[in-house]
């Protein structure tokens, strides 16, 4: 298969994939990893923050195959606050009959078997706050689309955004401007970014921003 088969297969793959992600915003989810791929030498850092069945999963991993890279898709599998019974986004499907508990995991795995990414995809099951309290290198692409509430918004861009090294790139997803659009906290994630002189925008498309860091974290 020619690298370019093997591209526009794993774009369908995502583009059928159970999740929240319309195209246009995956394949340029997909074009900002493959910079960012491109640009590190010898083998870049991806962390995906919200992975749910595997959706971006697969957009990142696609542009991490291709360009050396790894992606550690982080997220506990049980699903956010919006995806629990009585919510907007709930699933019955996704519900583990035994626990009650929402349960994404075999379906995360099942896209990731099927798009045969396993060798440049790493599943990391766990609370992100958690992960991002022990893990101590630096991340070229950092894509935060878990809790979409305040607190878990916020705990996934203090946990992450300061690890993404100089030159290396933060997506947010879920930005919207209008409140009529959608919910406030990724959006003043985006906002509390480009006020604090750190990042620069890098595109967007539709609700996908793109930042890119100039300068090196201060603490908040
Ligand atoms: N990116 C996905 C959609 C993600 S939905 C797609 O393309 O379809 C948000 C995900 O964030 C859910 O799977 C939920 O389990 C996860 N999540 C929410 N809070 C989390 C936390 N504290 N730690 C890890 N994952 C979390
Ligand atoms: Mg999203």
């Amino acid at each position: 298969m020619t690298a370019a088969d093997r591209r526009s297969n794993l774009l369908a793959l995502a583009r059928g994939a159970r999740g929240f992600m319309p195209d246009d915003e995956g394949a340029a989810l997909h074009q900002a990893a493959h910079r960012a791929g491109s640009q590190a030498a010898g083998g870049a850092t991806f962390v995906e923050i919200g992975a749910w069945c595997g959706k971006s999963t697969v957009y990142l991993g696609a542009a991490a195959e291709e360009t050396g890279a790894v992606l550690f898709s982080v997220d506990h599998h049980h699903g956010s606050e919006e995806n629990q019974v009585g919510w907007e986004h709930h699933d019955r499907d996704l519900v583990d009959p035994v626990s009650g508990l929402i349960d994404t995991l075999p379906f995360w795995r099942r896209t990731v078997d099927d798009a045969g990414l396993g060798g440049s995809v790493v599943g990391v099951v766990g609370d992100s706050p958690i992960v991002a309290s022990r893990w101590h290198g630096p991340v070229d692409l950092c894509f935060i689309d878990g809790g979409h509430g305040a607190t878990p918004a916020w705990a996934d861009f203090d946990g992450w955004s300061p690890k993404v090294a100089v030159g290396g790139w933060l997506a947010i997803h879920d930005v919207f401007p209008d409140p009529a659009d959608g919910g406030r906290p990724p959006y003043e994630l985006w906002c509390a970014a480009l006020a604090s002189g750190e990042w620069e925008e890098d595109g967007h498309r539709g609700s996908l921003r793109v930042l890119r860091r100039i300068r090196p974290p201060t603490r908040r």
